[in-house]
């Protein structure tokens, strides 16, 4: 009997949990693309949709647990809540989306009766599941799949253990809810690992997703992940930023046509890299537009920072591009800032960059920016 119950809770839950997948893996990829397409740099605005629709799924399941009736089926309703909620929080970047989520979750967890232990469980719970954000320990793509199993299954034995260990529940409650938790669990991670690999290898995929076709340079996602990152890391070392665009650009094209433009961008990208390895910032330098660039310097200060643009700009003066029988120049702007004590976040900053890049323009071109009197 008690075989024929976890069997049937685990089917059950692994259906649902897939379900929940699909939709917040769709809806994560859909608002993705929409902020590459519009060159939002915080995640956070990109993350409230399927925050949302997460916070939403555990209110669903909180109804659906009746405190006066703790049977199997609350305890279902309660296990469905925890693996939605590691789910969410592992996935998201952003410490927003996982405030929302722990709040939902506490609000659910503080009204299913007088549990007041699922409250102490949810926090400790919690508190794991921030540590184990790949994000904060910057995990590698390869052993992030194996680490979030290896947490969810960690979280969900132990609290399942520590209601036993209470009395809270009983021995077969206790069983059927770990079996069908590690077993969802499994298959959560299955379904991802398909998923992500599809018919494709991963590391062509990955590389596709954070580097531009035409110059080869780390593109606008790569840039918004590794800003976004620096700029959190980055609390006393010091982090500069600099917006790059090239001038009159439009002309090239005008005059030489856009194929032409586009080997000229790519000329432009591969002397950017060259003159940036010295100072090994070779691996910070993106395209973050058609013509625009940007280079982020974490752990430099802005004097440092200006000299190596300086530099870049000279490379950039000196270069004498021969393609179709003409000899092509070519001069860049840029705007140059600092990560300041009252920058609320990293777009604060990157706007900054962005206006002094714009005071380049206004001066006369060719020129670095990074103060609003120049
Ligand atoms: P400014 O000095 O004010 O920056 O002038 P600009 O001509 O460089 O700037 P503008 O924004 O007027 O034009 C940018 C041009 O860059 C327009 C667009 O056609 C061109 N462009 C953007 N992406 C590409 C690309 O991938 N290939 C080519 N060939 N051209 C591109
Ligand atoms: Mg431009
Ligand atoms: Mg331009």
């Amino acid at each position: 009997m008690l075989l024929y119950w976890i069997g049937f809770y685990i089917t059950i839950a692994t259906c649902m949990l897939l379900g929940f997948i699909m939709l917040f893996q769709r809806l994560l990829y859909q608002t993705r693309q929409y902020g590459i397409r519009h060159h939002l740099l915080k995640l956070d605005r990109l993350e409230i949709a399927v925050v949302t629709m997460s916070a939403l799924s555990l209110l669903i399941l909180r109804l659906a647990a009746t405190p006066s009736l703790p049977n199997m089926g609350f305890w279902f309703a309660i296990n469905l809540q925890l693996l939605v909620l590691i789910y969410s929080c592992l996935h998201l970047k952003t410490l927003m989306s996982y405030i929302v989520l722990t709040l939902v979750s506490f609000i659910c967890f503080v009204t299913t009766g007088n549990l007041g232990i699922l409250l102490f469980m949810e926090v400790f719970l919690m508190i794991l599941a921030v540590i184990a954000l790949p994000e904060f320990i910057q995990l590698s793509a390869k052993y992030t799949l194996l680490f979030h199993l290896a947490m969810t299954v960690l979280i969900g034995t132990i609290f399942w253990f520590t209601l036993q260990l209470l009395s809270i529940t009983t021995v077969h409650v206790t069983i059927t809810m770990i079996a069908t938790f590690i077993v969802a669990s499994v298959f959560a991670q299955l379904y991802n690992r398909f998923a992500s690999s599809d018919s494709q290898p991963n590391e062509t995929l990955a590389y596709a997703a954070y580097h531009d076709a035409l110059t080869s340079v780390k593109n606008w996602s790569a840039f918004r992940d590794e800003f976004n990152r620096s700029f959190t890391a980055n609390a006393s070392t010091g982090l500069v930023i600099a917006t790059l665009d090239i001038d009159h650009f439009k002309a090239i094209n005008d005059q030489y046509g856009h194929l032409v433009g586009n080997q000229v961008l790519v000329v432009f990208a591969n002397t950017m890299i060259e003159a940036l390895r010295p100072y090994h910032f070779d691996n910070y330098f993106y395209r973050t537009g058609g013509e625009e660039f940007s280079i982020i310097f974490p752990r430099t200060d802005l004097a440092t920072a200006n000299m190596i643009c300086d530099v870049c700009q000279a490379q950039i003066r000196q270069l004498k591009i021969p393609l179709q029988g003409n000899i092509i120049s070519l001069t860049a702007s840029i705007g140059l800032t600092e990560k300041q004590a009252h920058d609320r976040d990293a777009t604060a900053t990157f706007q900054r960059a962005d206006h002094y890049l714009y005071l380049s323009k206004q001066h006369g071109r060719n020129r670095t920016t990074n103060t609003e009197f120049c």
